[in-house]
């Protein structure tokens, strides 16, 4: 009888050479179960997925209960679904009066394609900025928006007008003119390892947009729902975006994502030609159902404003000799190491200890703290004991 991870390989398209290959049976809050029961503390949320925690009963008893009503019925967009409706007026309540019109689709890389067109069609140019080390998805558009060529260039040709600039750096606004349609941003930056950008930068990077009429698209698909410590990125800078991204923390697990703009920019989707994004399962019932129940429970139990407390706990306990610097807000935090071989070594005693943690794309010598955001003071303290043992000199 093959083992599970033999028919990984033999059945599934790889990814790698060398999948990690952890057997999960079942996960409730920040755990996950292997088949034999042993347990392993959630440190990354299938990357900032799993805000709410595994398997939140308010969002599994969400999913049961639209699944008893109906399941897919038409293409996004036709007919009237309440937990649409309900969904996209719970999320525009908590975001500003500009952002008031939500196309949901399947993920964070549709977001990303559906905002390129947005932009394009909106402003009637071609050009796309984006920033180095940036990740918007894996689609050809979003792609081309990429700032990492190792892993963009092995599928050229892609969009034409995109060029990727500096972060924090304000000589490089100066590209920034009336060719623009948008300025693509993870509003922090996750794949780069985490970077924040300053205050004063955002602000210019705003301003700039508004005084040449490019758009400002920040992708919060893994920076959203609490991640940092408010429920959107974008409110640590006082700056509205024109596009907002959003996937990942969103569905409570389940998938699904939005591009969200005001009515006035989002309109012009609909005409000339009319469904100018299309897409089948966008929005699906059961998706918004728990993606309504996810947001509720971030609000109802009240799961930002613990949020910082353990930031500055996770700052604190990390405390080996070898951490050269920890980056980012919030529960979304890069542990800078020596190099990659120690930062791989560690992963694997950390996951042999039952700490499940990860590492960048583009930074293969930091590892990633992504936690569910109702993760408890005690399981953080036993993380960052077993994570400090793990580092080898
Ligand atoms: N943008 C950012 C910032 C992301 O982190 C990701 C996923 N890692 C995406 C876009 C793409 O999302 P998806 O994998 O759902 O297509």
């Amino acid at each position: 009888m093959p083992t599970q991870r033999e028919l990984l390989l033999n059945h599934l398209a790889p990814t790698s050479d060398s999948p990690i290959g952890l057997e999960i049976d079942r996960a409730e809050g920040s755990y996950m179960y292997s088949p034999d029961g042993k347990k392993y503390l959630d440190l990354i949320s299938g990357i900032s997925v799993s805000n709410v925690g595994h398997c939140h009963p308010k969002v599994v008893e969400a999913i049961k209960n639209q699944a008893d009503k109906h399941l897919h019925l038409m293409v996004y967009g036709e007919y009237i679904q309440s937990p649409q409706i309900k969904f996209a007026d719970q999320l525009t309540a908590t975001l500003p009066e500009s952002l008031n019109s939500v196309y949901f689709v399947n993920s964070g890389s549709e977001a990303v394609e559906g905002a390129i067109k947005l932009a394009k069609k909106a402003t009637g140019r071609m050009g796309l900025m984006s920033f180095e080390n940036a990740y918007h998805g894996s689609t050809n558009g979003a792609l081309s928006l990429m700032g990492n060529e190792e892993f963009k260039s092995p599928f050229y040709p892609l969009l034409p007008e995109t060029f990727v600039v500096r972060l924090n750096n304000f000589e490089d606004l100066k590209k920034i003119d009336n060719k623009i349609a948008a300025v693509f941003l993870e509003t922090i930056q996750g794949e780069a390892g985490i970077r924040v950008p300053s205050i004063e930068y955002m602000k210019a990077l705003r301003e700039k947009c508004t005084e040449t009429g490019a758009l400002l698209v920040l992708d919060e698909i893994q920076c959203g729902f609490g991640r940092t410590g408010k429920m959107f990125a974008f409110e640590h800078f006082e700056i509205i975006p024109d596009i907002l991204l959003l996937a990942k923390g969103m569905g409570g697990g389940m998938p699904i994502g939005a591009f969200i703009s005001s009515k006035e920019i989002m309109s012009v989707l609909s005409k000339d030609p009319i469904l100018g994004h299309i897409t089948t399962f966008g929005g699906h019932p059961v998706s918004c159902a728990a993606g309504s129940a996810c947001l509720s429970v971030i609000q109802e139990e009240e799961l930002i404003q613990s949020v910082q407390k353990k930031e500055v706990l996770f700052r604190k306990l990390l405390n080996h000799e070898q951490i050269t610097e920890i980056r980012g807000k919030g529960l979304m935090l890069s542990v800078q190491l020596k190099n990659s071989q120690q930062l791989f070594s560690s992963i694997d005693k950390c996951t042999a200890n039952g700490i499940v943690t990860d590492w960048f794309l583009f930074c293969d010598s930091a590892m990633r703290i992504a936690p569910p955001l109702n993760i408890s003071e005690e399981q953080i303290t036993e993380a960052c004991n077993i994570i400090n043992d793990s580092i080898s000199n």
